[in-house]
């Protein structure tokens, strides 16, 4: 991860980041995975840029949201 893409706020698997989305009940530090559900790997065949995430909480086996768009989340500072 250099400088450079941290900055403009891009986000790579298995990076912390912290949900502020629609769900109030999920908001908190999760680990970053992208989408697999099936209309996103089908955006990925054709050719789009994988542009929604799926959260895992990093402390235990609950399952965080999915499907979630970026700009409700953010990179934390914790994976600089
Ligand atoms: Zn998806």
């Amino acid at each position: 991860m250099s400088d450079l893409l941290a900055a403009a706020g891009f986000i790579a698997p298995g990076d912390l980041v912290i949900y502020h989305g629609s769900i109030p009940e999920f908001h908190g530090l999760y680990v970053a995975l992208p989408c697999v559900c099936p209309l996103c790997l089908r955006m990925d065949e054709l050719g789009f840029a994988v542009a929604r995430y799926d959260l895992i909480d990093p402390f235990g086996e609950q399952a965080g949201p999915f499907h979630v768009r970026r700009q409700s989340i953010t990179r934390s500072a914790a994976c600089a």
